[in-house]
């Protein structure tokens, strides 16, 4: 594991606090606590599959790799997949992470000619200091978060790359951060909660507005109010 930047910084107990064990998977299912998954409350509206995955890996104490294996057992967890709903199963989702499959495919990109996306993760840092991540945020003609109006971006605040907009092991254990130097997108500081859901109400129903104006009735799923 990388030296963890996290360490300098004291607000991020929660990160710290689920940090990784290294299970098998059958270790994992064996210890695995019923109903213990994924709170419904956790959903903010549009909620990208990404943001949930990292929020139930976080929940569950789950490594990346483990996670990646068990949602798509065909594929190189290293490697990954683009979150696009042709490429993973919303009811195959639907069983790992008990949520509604309406919820689950409005969290994955499409390929209809409203779901142009960026190929880099794109984030707002207020956002990600909500712990959330929304699939308009990948949108091409999307350029600033509905709720919080701030430009959209794709580069890292420390070390200038980009982190792909794919779902794999490395991913999944950099929650909000750089995957390559594991800065915080958000302003250096971690949410001490980043699973409550802590964002605004008229910030909620503004990413709930630009929903349903972009991706139409395929919105609805992913709103909880
Ligand atoms: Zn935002
Ligand atoms: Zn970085």
């Amino acid at each position: 594991m990388q030296p963890d930047a996290c360490s300098q910084q004291p607000s991020c107990e929660v990160l710290e606090a689920v940090r990784f064990p290294i299970l098998t998977f059958d270790e994992w299912q064996h210890g695995r606590t019923p109903g213990r998954g994924f709170n419904p409350d956790w959903l903010l509206p549009g909620e990208s599959l990404i943001s949930i995955l990292w929020k139930f890996a976080c929940a569950n104490a789950l490594p990346g790799d483990v996670l990646m294996r068990t949602m798509c057992p065909d594929a190189d967890p290293r490697e990954g997949m683009i979150p696009l709903r042709s490429a993973l199963d919303p009811n195959q989702l639907r069983r790992l992470l008990g949520l509604p499959v309406n919820v689950l495919r409005t969290s994955l990109l499409g390929r209809t000619s409203g779901d142009r996306y960026h190929a880099a993760f794109r984030y707002c840092r207020q956002c990600a200091a909500h712990g959330y991540h929304s699939v308009l945020h990948q949108l091409a003609e999307e350029h600033r978060c509905a709720a919080h109006r701030q430009e959209l971006r794709t580069q890292c605040l420390q070390c200038r790359r980009q982190s792909p907009f794919i779902i794999n092991s490395s991913v999944i254990e950099a929650p909000f951060r750089c995957v390559w130097c594991r800065s915080h997108f958000c302003y250096g500081l971690l949410p001490v909660r980043s699973t409550t859901p802590a964002m605004r109400r008229q910030d909620r129903l503004a990413i709930q507005d630009r929903m349903r104006l972009r991706l139409g009735r395929d919105a609805s799923g992913g709103s909880n109010g």
